[in-house]
């Protein structure tokens, strides 16, 4: 007979070498006798993924790319670490062009440090330490934890439990697996493939740099985070008299600054409910912003507080009806978007010489001519016009038709998650679970998690982590 007291051994895996992958390690249930294995290309820097990862040294971008938050919004102790790790920060930044240490100074004249927006490949190396001290931790519990860098290529469902097949032709066996491989890929533009175009930023810097250099003018697809980012490349190679780079949207419209002030405030929504249907909701949402605004707030305080506001207070609470529930989250989105500082405030320095503009009109076509492209863009009133371009970066974001990695795209096509009609998002059970018993997904393209959808999108560090460990807790309770 069976003695149901004994702890049965499980094996889990979880498929990812991000923030998400992370959070599910660090918080995983796992105990003495039980199997863990993290599968991800980088495995063995777990906690980087794609947003945080370590570029060579001899990248000039090295150290280009920055949070878009300060670094206490981002996660609670990495203001700290920070702190600690200022005479590392320092010593790698010093001398570096864009002059990052030149734009801090302010806030280390206030000893702020915790308010700066860091290179993103530092919050990898804390996110990384952070990982190795829980694996550590579980090892000292008595789990077993295997680190695999390879490539998972497919999941099915064996006997009792799972088989995921890696590129490398290992077939790893487990009862339980967690999916936590990224965001969707950048859509693709009509003619975006060139000869003087980047289908995406990230994994091209080399050619970019390489016509920045030559001095061709740089368009960039999109006003959003990556575009800043391309910003940033540029800048890292190129002297600033010598840029040229236009940023186009269809509305031309940067996000507001995020700047982190003293004493750090927090806006605190006054949200009552439960309202009627969306419009409601969001027509309170607005007259508490406004009122923030009012108060002195800028987008930070409204921004970080909304966000505490809703990760204490779920949408449903608010807005009990989900499909209306679903109509909240675009607006959201539009109204609480911020942007990194530093690069926010270059932008429009560098505006008031020229070197950088802001185009409205939505890209229908990218045509390349001998030297270089020719933009059509569509404006406001449906006409097509005509710009010239050095070379163009697509920066236009997933989009709407979300083109995912192949391990999602297996499971969206087996049903077992599936996609929102509303946001194009993905839609899990409670705790994260697909409808297959035993598979979990998580990533920043989730937008709704069993009756929750999620009011502000999860491509957001403290977010996904914050996610990542309530997929656990509702485990633990099981
Ligand atoms: C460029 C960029 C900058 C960002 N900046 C910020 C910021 O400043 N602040 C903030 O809060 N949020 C930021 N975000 C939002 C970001 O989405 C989250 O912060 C978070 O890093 C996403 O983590 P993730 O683990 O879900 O995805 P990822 O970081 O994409 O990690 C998923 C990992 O899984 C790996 N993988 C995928 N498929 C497989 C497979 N089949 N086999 C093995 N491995 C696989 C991928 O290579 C990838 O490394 C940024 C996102 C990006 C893309």
């Amino acid at each position: 007979m069976t003695n149901l007291n004994i702890h049965q051994p499980h094996r889990r895996i979880i498929v990812g070498d991000g923030v998400a992958a992370a959070a599910l390690t660090e918080t995983c249930t796992a105990r003495a006798g039980d199997t863990l294995i993290v599968v991800g290309y980088k495995a063995s820097q777990l906690g980087r993924g794609l947003a945080y990862a370590s570029e060579p040294d001899e990248n000039p971008w090295r150290y280009a790319y920055l949070l878009n938050s300060p670094a206490d919004d981002i996660a609670p102790d990495f203001g700290q670490w920070v702190v600690d790790n200022w005479e590392h920060i320092y010593n790698s930044m010093v001398g570096r062009s864009p002059d990052w240490i030149g734009s801090a100074q302010s806030y280390l004249d206030c000893d702020d440090k915790r308010g700066l927006n860091v290179p993103r490949a530092f919050f990898g190396e804390y996110m990384e330490q952070r990982c190795q001290r829980a694996i550590g931790v579980l090892r000292e519990r008595g789990v077993n934890v295997e680190i695999i860098d390879d490539e998972a290529v497919s999941l099915d469902q064996e006997g009792n439990g799972f088989c995921l097949r890696t590129a490398s032709g290992q077939c790893i066996y487990a009862d339980a697996v967690d999916i936590a491989t990224g965001g969707p890929k950048t859509q693709r533009i009509e003619g975006d493939d060139g000869p003087f175009c980047a289908p995406e930023l990230f994994g091209h810097e080399e050619r970019i740099a390489e016509h920045a250099k030559r001095g061709a003018d740089i368009w960039c697809v999109g006003t959003n985070a990556t575009m800043l980012d391309a910003l940033r490349l540029c800048q890292s190679v190129v002297a600033e008299d010598k840029l040229r780079f236009t940023a186009c949207s269809p509305r031309g419209v940067m996000p507001d600054a995020l700047i982190a002030r003293l004493p750090r405030e927090l806006t605190k929504p006054e949200l009552a409910g439960p309202y009627p249907n969306a419009n409601a909701f969001l027509e309170d949402v607005e007259a508490n912003m406004q009122l923030a605004q009012t108060a002195g707030h800028q987008m930070r305080e409204i921004r970080a507080g909304f966000r505490a506001f809703f990760i204490e207070h779920g949408l449903k609470h608010f807005v009990p009806d989900l499909h209306e529930a679903r109509l909240v989250p675009p607006t959201l989105r539009h109204w609480l978007r911020g942007g990194t500082r530093d690069t926010l405030h270059d932008f429009h320095r560098l505006s008031l010489t020229n070197h950088t503009r802001v185009v409205s009109g939505a890209v229908s076509a990218i045509e390349s001519t001998d030297d270089g492209v020719n933009i059509l863009l569509k404006d406001e009133t449906g006409a097509l016009v005509p710009y010239k371009a050095g070379f163009v970066i697509n920066c236009s974001g997933a989009g709407s038709a979300f083109e995912f990695d192949p391990l999602t795209r297996s499971l969206i096509d087996r049903d077992w998650i599936s996609i929102c009609n509303r946001s194009g998002g993905i839609r899990v059970g409670e705790g994260c679970e697909t409808s297959m018993p035993g598979v979990r997904y998580l990533s920043p393209a989730t937008t709704i998690i069993g009756d929750e959808v999620m009011p502000m999108p999860l491509y957001d560090a403290h977010l996904l982590c914050t996610w990542a460990t309530r997929a656990n807790q509702y485990l633990a309770k099981a």
